[in-house]
């Protein structure tokens, strides 16, 4: 009598905990069945869906976000022009920036490559990311690619070929210059998207000052703080302003020269008629940093590899994505 007790007990016990935790788990998929999480590891996005679903129990593998359906038809759309070239650090620089604007809805990617052909490994990370993009060309011209002494016009032809791409596809919206290698706040492309004709917000690491950032005081533009002013009117780094597609298009002359140290301050005058009062201040009257201007180490290519030592290994595909 007192065995088959005992068992009935621990069915019981069994039976009821099995329960409790089956409820708990419903509990949870109803709380987080309309939130907006997306696992990332799900594989690529599809264009038009929307983000409410999760593919994992694991909260901390999912993504919170309050913005997240990556075509909002209520977003003005935002294009991302990014220059780009081949050296080693390429890839690394498109992933981390990919992932950044991964988390961006309605955004549309330019990216730009400086070279007379496609880079097939940028064509496959671009296809893996789901995003809305355009791979593009436009090789730095001979005479500047040429040059010995000095600084080059960097990622210029690549910028004007987003411009002109801008002007002939690009109805309304907001264009913004995002170079490969900086590091962006998913809330600098939340605030300029809204950006009526010329937008502008701090950017970090610029000079010894460690910010490049118009000035302001009681909420009123009164100059820009820079390292290095040379004479100019704007004197701002690339990544520290936003433009509106319209304002561009009313503009039909606006490009940006190929003067090194020169390029932010020549395509803004080319932005004419246009003056330094009429900017809109982001970033919470420019007191946050939403982008920064980072730099990854330079590497050296990548030695020669044995081909006849390592024939038929791993190594021989790696050294295909290498520089
Ligand atoms: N870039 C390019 N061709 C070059 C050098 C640079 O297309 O020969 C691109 C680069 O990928 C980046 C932008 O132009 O997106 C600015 O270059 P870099 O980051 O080297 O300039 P810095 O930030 O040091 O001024
Ligand atoms: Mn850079």
């Amino acid at each position: 009598m007192r065995l088959p007790l005992t068992m009935y007990l621990v069915i019981f016990v069994s039976a009821s905990v099995v329960f409790y935790q089956y409820h708990l788990s419903k509990a949870w998929m109803i709380s987080h069945n309309n939130s907006q999480f997306r696992d990332l590891s799900a594989g690529p996005i599809e264009k038009g869906t929307n983000y409410t679903y999760y593919a994992s129990k694991n909260i901390s593998q999912a993504v919170p976000c309050t913005d997240f359906s990556l075509s909002n038809p209520q977003l003005p759309p935002l294009y991302i022009i990014t220059p780009t070239y081949r050296r080693p650090e390429q890839l690394a620089e498109l992933t981390r920036l990919a992932h950044t604007l991964m988390l961006t809805p309605n955004i549309h990617w330019l990216v730009i490559e400086d070279a007379e052909q496609k880079t097939e490994l940028v064509t496959d990370l671009l296809q893996r990311t789901g995003l809305s993009y355009d791979h593009l060309l436009a090789p730095m011209p001979e005479i500047y690619k040429k040059k010995k002494k000095g600084p080059k016009p960097r990622g210029v032809s690549n910028r004007n070929k987003g411009l002109a791409w801008i002007r002939k596809y690009a109805k309304d919206g907001v264009f913004y210059f995002a170079d490969d290698d900086n590091t962006y706040d998913l809330q600098l492309f939340r605030e300029i998207r809204y950006t009526k004709q010329v937008s502008m917000f701090p950017v970090g690491l610029i000079t010894k000052l460690g910010v490049s950032s118009p000035i302001v005081r009681n909420g009123k533009f009164m100059g820009f703080y820079d390292g290095w002013m040379a004479g100019r009117k704007f004197p701002v780094d690339m990544a520290g302003f936003a433009v509106s597609v319209n304002f561009l298009l009313e503009r039909p002359k606006a490009e940006m020269p190929f003067k090194p140290g020169f390029e932010e301050d020549g395509f803004l005058k080319s932005l004419v008629p246009f003056e330094p009062y009429e900017i809109e201040l982001l970033a919470e009257n420019c007191t946050k940093i939403w982008v920064w201007h980072t730099q990854a180490k330079r590497n050296d290519p990548s030695q020669p590899l044995d081909f006849a030592k390592y024939n038929n290994t791993n190594l021989v595909l790696l050294k295909h994505i290498l520089v």
